[in-house]
């Protein structure tokens, strides 16, 4: 699947073979404007750049900021260390209506697409939690009876090492390995003065993938940062369980053909 931010990146995914959209990073929309979107105008938007994909599913992530990424329009309190802060569903739980705006958006879509909820930065199982709460209500106000799925982005070690009860609130998981790398390796993804300790195939990364896999059973795990791109990572992922790739739409045929010369596991899959 690819990653995408705009319809053009639709369009390219769908040219080099996409099975679909499986990180779509809606940043843009929010940031460039002065004032918070409408759920109309999001809807608009969100069906204008899906619309190259046809029936092919996407998984849209909530809005990802805090961090090093801030909205024009709202005045976010400074933070002594913004990456280890009020970022990704623990900024928007402090402002519900950045966030029940997007669900409601997704929600209309939902109805008419394939479409999926990913949420950004879970630490806790409560934080899928109180979102199926959200969407769940929200869902009822809109007269929507069934709930798109629900992906919970696997970027902390504290989720990575809970999944089994992420997924009471989770149909699947997806794991950002930028983020996830730079809070097990201790070394900002930003932070040249650390680069030579942001290793993302370090083996203490690929233990913990094999973890997130091991414990999530039947349910479907992907990668949808950097990692999922490096062809000499592919078998690994493969083999521990991942089974979904992510990655820019230009290496999609790359990576469909790593991962078609990946001899199967002994397990079979
Ligand atoms: C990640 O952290 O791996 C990820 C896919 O999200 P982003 O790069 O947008 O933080
Ligand atoms: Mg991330």
């Amino acid at each position: 699947m690819a990653n995408i931010t705009n319809r053009e990146d639709v369009e390219l995914a769908v040219e080099n073979g996409a099975d679909g959209v499986g990180l779509y990073r809606t940043e843009a929309l929010f940031m460039y404007n002065d004032t918070l979107p409408t759920e109309d105008e999001l809807v608009e938007t969100l069906l204008d750049t899906l619309e190259p994909l046809g029936q092919k599913p996407c998984i849209v992530r909530l809005l990802d900021i805090g961090g090093d990424k801030t909205l024009p329009y709202l005045r976010l309190p400074p933070e002594e260390s913004p990456f280890l802060g009020r970022r990704g569903i623990r900024l928007l739980f402090a402002y519900p209506e950045l966030l029940n705006v997007q669900i409601r958006a997704i929600l209309r879509l939902s109805t008419s697409r394939a479409i999926q909820i990913m949420v950004p930065m879970v630490t806790i199982p409560e934080d899928m939690e109180r979102v199926r709460r959200l969407v769940g209500a929200a869902a009822q106000e809109l007269g929507i009876q069934h709930l798109p799925p629900l992906v919970a982005m696997i970027e902390t070690p504290a989720a990575a090492l809970s999944v089994a009860d992420v997924l009471k609130s989770a149909d699947a998981l997806s794991i950002g390995t930028n983020d996830l790398t730079q809070y097990v390796m201790a070394a900002g993804r930003q932070n040249p003065l650390a680069s030579e300790y942001f290793q993302e195939m370090h083996p203490a990364v690929m233990r913990l993938i094999r973890i997130v896999c091991a414990d999530a059973g039947p349910s479907l795990v992907g990668v949808c940062g950097e990692l999922a791109g490096r062809l000499s990572a592919v078998p690994d992922l493969l083999s521990a369980g991942v089974r979904l790739l992510s990655v820019a739409p230009r290496m999609i045929p790359l990576v469909k053909d790593a991962v078609r010369r990946t001899p199967a596991s002994p397990g079979g899959t």
